[in-house]
């Protein structure tokens, strides 16, 4: 679950971390009482889920109360790369001496945190990372261990900081940055750029919080960001059945349903190899039952795009015969008209097929394997 920099920030803060001051507005309204209480120059911030929002104009500087109203005029409810702008950011201006870069993220090749600086922030890490990775100071933390002072010694000695008041600034928020990073279950946090300022204190200029989805289950308190957070009626569906649904391409027809990630992501490879486009997936996770997968059905042929559908189930702790329960639910209860292929594998397989068959003729038809399944949907509904 990825947060709004606004929504990161909070966590910033309530994990010491410094950032500059700032309010949230989401409608003009909300500007004019604001206005008031604004010294100017300040920065105007469009709160979107995407990055680089600079280079895309999402940031803007406004050294009056009319300037603001203009920015605000035009960047809420506006587009930045496809994601709304559904609320703004205004920040006191603050000055700096340097941009940095301070991240805490998950090695998976070493399993163990990585924390990443560098003095080299404020523009793309990645091009930083291409053009001089030696500019990245890289520290792994022994998760057993926890992070120690001379992790954070290493860190600002490898990345080159010698002030010491900037020394002890960047290590403060990368001992908190760390812990922020553990104890939400994240799965990244970033600071870009962690500015230092004409005093030698530092202060997170930018939010980028990332938490593990399959964590979110012991984060009641993350629970008010998430129902700020861009949702669409057939996620929330989903969502609320146990499922989550995700569209994938806006030119494709064929939905999917599966148990997993990965076998979602060999369904939309194997149908674009047979020359077909996924347009939305169902990852029905593991022990969906015949109620459920019917409820799951219904959700994604509630998207007017799917012209028909791939069902593929590996049942381990998910049985063939409740997926196939669902699917001989869907047909019969539901209005469905589009065609439907199925292909189940594992445990129940047998009872699977067989409640199928019953209803088979009319707009199941089974595969034996991915690939033919995949072959299959394509030519039913005419590719
Ligand atoms: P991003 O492009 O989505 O990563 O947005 P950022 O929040 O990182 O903003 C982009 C750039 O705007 C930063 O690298 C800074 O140079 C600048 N910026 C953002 N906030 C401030 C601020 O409070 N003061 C100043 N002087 N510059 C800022
Ligand atoms: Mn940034």
């Amino acid at each position: 679950m990825k947060l709004y920099e606004y929504q990161g920030k909070e966590l910033f803060r309530n994990s010491g971390i410094p950032t500059p001051r700032g309010h949230v507005i989401r409608n003009l309204a909300e500007l004019d009482s604001l206005l008031p209480s604004l010294s100017f120059p300040v920065v105007v911030k469009a709160q979107v889920l995407v990055g680089g929002r600079g280079k895309a104009g999402g940031i803007k500087t406004a050294a009056s109360a009319g300037e603001l109203q203009e920015y605000a005029k035009n960047l809420l409810g506006s587009f930045l790369k496809e994601d709304k702008v559904i609320a703004l950011l205004i920040e006191e201006k603050v000055a700096a001496l340097e941009e940095y870069y301070l991240g805490v993220t998950l090695d998976r090749a070493t399993r163990q945190p990585l924390i990443l600086f560098s003095r080299k922030g404020g523009m793309d890490i990645e091009e930083v990372a291409k053009e001089t990775p030696e500019a990245i100071a890289r520290i792994h933390v022994d998760p057993q261990m926890g992070l120690r002072n001379f992790h954070l010694e290493q860190l600002v000695k490898a990345g080159g900081v010698t002030d010491p008041d900037v020394k002890k600034g960047v290590q403060q928020v990368a001992q908190a940055l760390y812990r922020l990073w553990d104890t939400s279950d994240a799965a990244l946090v970033e600071i870009n750029p962690l500015m230092v300022l004409a005093d030698k204190t530092v202060v997170a200029a930018d939010a980028k919080v990332d938490i593990d989805d399959s964590a979110l289950f012991r984060h009641p308190e993350l629970e008010a960001f998430r129902r700020e957070l861009p949702e669409s009626e057939l996620e929330r569906a989903a969502r609320e059945t146990g499922f989550l649904y995700i569209d994938i391409d806006p030119e494709g027809n064929v939905g999917v349903i599966s148990n997993g990630s990965g076998m979602i992501m060999s369904c939309i490879d194997w149908i674009a190899r047979h020359g077909g486009k996924v347009t939305c997936a169902l990852d029905l996770g593991g022990g969906a039952t015949a109620d459920r997968v019917a409820r799951g059905i219904g959700i994604v042929l509630r998207n007017p795009k799917v012209k028909s559908l791939l069902i593929s189930i590996f049942g381990g702790i998910t049985r063939c015969d409740e997926i196939a329960g669902g699917i001989v639910r869907a047909v019969t209860e539901k209005d469905v008209n589009i065609p439907i292929v199925a292909r189940l594998e594992g445990t129940n397989k047998e009872k699977g097929l067989a409640l199928l068959a019953e209803v088979s003729g009319k707009t199941i038809e089974i595969a034996a394997t991915l690939p033919e399944a995949a072959d299959k949907v394509l030519r039913v509904q005419g590719r």
